[in-house]
């Protein structure tokens, strides 16, 4: 095992298709248990990696399902354990920092919906979230303005979608991962079990394939006869530069009816996202979605108002009809895979669930991927 001398091999063990967090993450955790992996990525503008806030907060999910949320408790945990490991590697800074996050009502008619939410939260966070008041809000992020109730969690953390995965791909280099930019047109079934990937440039003779596609995996199920219930959801995102110093020790704002603020070192403060599941794979941004993030920001935190609009990112969330990762074998195909529908929440799960998918294609009974299979949506069994 080991970085490998430049030839490309004939045959491999498993091909990736699609290299955001999620594919990243799957050929990382492959090559680390010495599967001969490719990856192939189209790196679409659009892809969810790219625009990701990058808000890793278990603790304060939205999430009703006690089996989802411990999948989310499991990739915080994972986080923790993973950074330092690639940083051993010397594989580069991912952004990762343990920030803290507020959790906020600012507005009248936010207060029924902050009780609903510190009610679920005290369920699954008990003795870890804890109210605060609004001067000790105030002295951790000096801009906000006046707000009504306050819970801080200071485990929830942030990471930078983009650098998470240039870093995850750094190390898996390292270990042997081979990579072609391109487009997965077919993975290839011959009695029942994956023989090769189909490219726009090539044929790829592989055991098992893994469909990692984000919001266009269902273009790869398709032809397997499996239908990937897996939609985009646009998410516009706003950069502001501000001349506030400190950023990078500020906690992350979750208003609990309107959009979240994620500070950055050098007076970075981010502002998303839209949730349009309207739009297809339009990734355009629009007057709507800026008007709607800049004006509800600008009450949260006034002091933004004369901050300058450095970057607007656009991405397509691959969301799932019930909004749960879609993990595990594709049934029917023997050695064919899928790591996708991670919606709103792939940059904290994609790593987890990475490597239990890895698992299961390298023949490890992984039970924790069961509720998740693409299996759920099958219609029941009449008669
Ligand atoms: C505005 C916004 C804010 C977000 N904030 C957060 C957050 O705070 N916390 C959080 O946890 N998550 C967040 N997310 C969600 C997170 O970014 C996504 O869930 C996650 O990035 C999905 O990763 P992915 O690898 O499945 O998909 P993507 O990142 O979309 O990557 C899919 C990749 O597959 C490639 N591909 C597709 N089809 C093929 C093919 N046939 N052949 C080859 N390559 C192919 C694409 O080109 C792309 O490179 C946010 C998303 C957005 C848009």
């Amino acid at each position: 095992m080991g970085q490998h001398d430049g030839r490309v091999p004939d045959t491999f063990d498993v091909v990736v298709a699609g290299g955001g967090l999620v594919g990243a993450s799957v050929a990382y955790e492959l090559v680390l248990r010495g599967a001969r992996t490719l990856l192939v990525d189209r790196h679409d503008a659009a892809r969810a990696t790219d625009a990701g806030a990058g808000i890793l907060s278990a603790e304060t999910l939205a999430v009703e399902d006690d089996v989802w949320s411990a999948l989310a408790f499991s990739s915080a945990e994972h986080y923790r354990a993973l950074v330092p490991r690639l940083a051993e590697r010397g594989a580069g800074d991912p952004g990762y920092a343990e920030c803290g996050s507020l959790s906020i009502a600012f507005r009248e008619w936010d207060d029924d919906h902050f009780a609903a939410t510190a009610q679920l939260i005290a369920r699954r966070a008990a003795g870890v979230v804890e109210e605060i008041s609004e001067r000790d809000a105030r002295a951790m992020f000096p801009l906000l303005g006046p707000v009504r109730r306050v819970l801080f969690n200071p485990m929830a953390a942030r990471v930078d979608g983009r650098a998470m995965t240039r870093v995850v791909l750094h190390a898996a280099r390292d270990l042997g991962l081979y990579r072609r930019p391109g487009s997965v047109r077919a993975i290839e079934a011959a009695g029942g079990r994956v023989v090769a990937v189909a490219t726009d440039r090539e044929r790829i003779p592989c055991a098992a394939a893994v469909v990692a596609g984000g919001a266009w995996s269902p273009e790869l199920g398709a032809p397997l006869g499996v239908e990937l219930p897996v939609a985009p959801l646009r998410g516009q995102i706003v950069h502001l530069a501000t001349d506030a110093p400190g950023t990078g020790e500020w906690p992350i704002l979750q208003p609990v009816l309107s959009y979240y603020v994620v500070p950055w070192p050098e007076g970075r403060l981010v502002v998303g996202g839209t949730m349009e599941p309207d739009v297809g794979f339009d990734a355009s941004t629009t007057v709507d979605g800026l008007l709607g993030l800049l004006s509800e920001a600008v009450q949260l935190v006034p002091g933004i108002s004369g901050a300058a609009l450095r970057e607007v990112r656009v991405g397509l969330r691959p969301a799932s009809v019930d909004d749960a990762p879609i993990l595990g074998p594709l049934p029917g195909v023997d050695g064919a895979f899928v790591a996708t529908g991670h919606g709103a929440n792939g940059l904290l799960l994609g790593p987890y669930t990475g490597k239990l998918v890895a698992e299961a294609v390298l023949g490890v009974a992984v039970p924790e991927l069961e509720p998740f299979g693409v299996d759920r949506f099958a219609p029941p069994i009449s008669g």
